[in-house]
């Protein structure tokens, strides 16, 4: 029999013992942000601590440039730890995914001190492009999570919140063609293309009345015109369709494309849309894989709380389509006060200091703590499984990382 306490003592140990290096490549990435699919310091910084610590270690992997994979282990249950490093256009690390990618790699590492005892693998993934991209998407579609028995991260926020409540995405570019005329001169020769895009806005803004209060549309205009005393006759929008399941997503997209095209028919013109690919989906948590980790948590003197249904929305993530495919979860880890949002610049300032150096450590130790669970506690993988099986069987996973 394994004592799982004094297991998880070690994997802490080897936690603190990597503290300094860990800390400095969380700094380092921060300090260099970097935007999706670009993030090629962040990759060598990454792949470079854990080569040093004696994983396995492939870069590039999966078609990215920036992706990678660092595994450690002989067979035995698969568990992926994921790192995210991509940042924001302008405002940087303001996600904090620099705190994700250190305690991911954090938890490999002292998952990876234990692994062959415990007769198990761990496989650090590091996934690209979390902000728009969707790069455990594409890396999924190349057979990253073959094999894998569950996956788990962290994402740092204003607190210790068991799920992120993320809801399922997709964007869609919409252009609208109607016929320019001199608008004083002529302007009943004219069909006009950004009455198009304004009925159709107005539509969805009255749809908004009648769809799910936890689901959300939004949209801007990003073309309207070039002239004011020219009628339009190309305008375009972009928005973003968001419900809390991939099922609901569906029927609600069809629902905003109405409104849209009826803008268009409306004033007289044509519309084409575009969805944009890949779509995000909703993230379906492993309850019982969250309760390891709500214990595991405790350890590091941190009380993991469940949001309520309205304030967990956060917003998306391709976290949610590796979770369609495997058991997974997406705890969120307190940096900052509850009043202090992510994707703000004063997060930037969290994300790169002390509150969030003590997320990458205890972060890393929750995690590791959580893979040895899964390794070691009887009947516990089994648990996460049937879990999982269970959503499977009612529809909430869908088994596919593609919407
Ligand atoms: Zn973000
Ligand atoms: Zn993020």
């Amino acid at each position: 029999m394994i004592d799982l306490d004094a297991t998880k003592d070690r994997t802490d140990a080897v936690v603190d013992d990597h503290a300094e290096l860990l800390l400095d490549a969380s700094h380092r990435i921060h300090a260099r942000p970097e935007l999706g699919f670009a993030e090629h310091h962040a990759h060598d910084v990454l792949t470079g601590v854990l080569t040093d610590a004696g994983l396995d270690v492939t870069t590039g992997a999966y078609g990215l440039d920036t992706a990678f994979e660092a595994r450690a282990g002989n067979g035995g249950p698969t568990i992926a730890v994921l790192c995210e490093y991509d940042a924001l256009p302008v405002i940087g690390h303001a996600c904090g995914h620099n705190i994700i990618a250190t305690a991911g790699a954090g938890a490999a590492i002292a998952a990876a001190a234990v692994a062959e005892e415990l007769g198990g693998t761990v496989v650090a993934l590091g996934t690209p492009a979390e902000e728009g991209g969707g790069g455990k998407i594409l890396m999924a579609a190349e057979g990253a999570f073959e094999g894998v028995d569950a996956a788990l991260m962290v994402h740092p926020a204003g607190l210790d919140l068991a799920r992120i409540g993320a809801l399922a995405i997709q964007q869609v570019e919409v252009t609208y063609h109607g016929k320019a005329a001199h608008a004083a001169a002529a302007p009943q020769a004219g069909r006009n293309a950004l009455d198009a895009a304004v009925l159709g806005y107005l539509n969805v803004a009255t749809l908004r009345q009648h769809i799910r209060p936890d689901e959300r549309l939004h949209g801007i205009f990003t073309r309207a015109g070039d002239a004011a005393n020219v009628v339009p006759d190309r305008t375009e929008a972009t928005w973003y369709v968001r419900s809390p399941t991939v099922r609901g997503l569906t029927k609600l997209k069809d629902r905003v494309l109405a409104c849209l095209e009826a803008g268009a028919a409306a004033a007289g013109c044509t519309m084409d849309h575009v969805w944009i690919e890949p779509a995000f989906a909703d993230m379906v948590d492993n309850d019982p894989m969250i309760e390891r980790y709500r214990a595991n948590l405790a350890r590091t003197g941190r009380t993991l709380v469940d949001p309520d249904s309205m304030a967990g929305i956060v917003g998306s993530t391709d976290m949610g389509n590796v979770s369609h495919i495997v058991a997974a979860i997406h705890p969120m880890i307190a940096v900052s006060p509850p009043n202090v949002a992510i994707h703000t610049k004063d997060f930037v300032r969290y994300a790169g200091g002390r509150e969030g150096d003590q997320a990458v450590i205890d972060g890393a130790k929750a995690m590791a703590a959580t893979v040895v669970d899964l390794w070691a506690e009887p009947g516990a993988l089994e648990e996460v499984q049937a879990a999982f099986d269970g959503a499977r069987a009612e529809g909430r996973a869908t088994g596919s990382a593609t919407i």
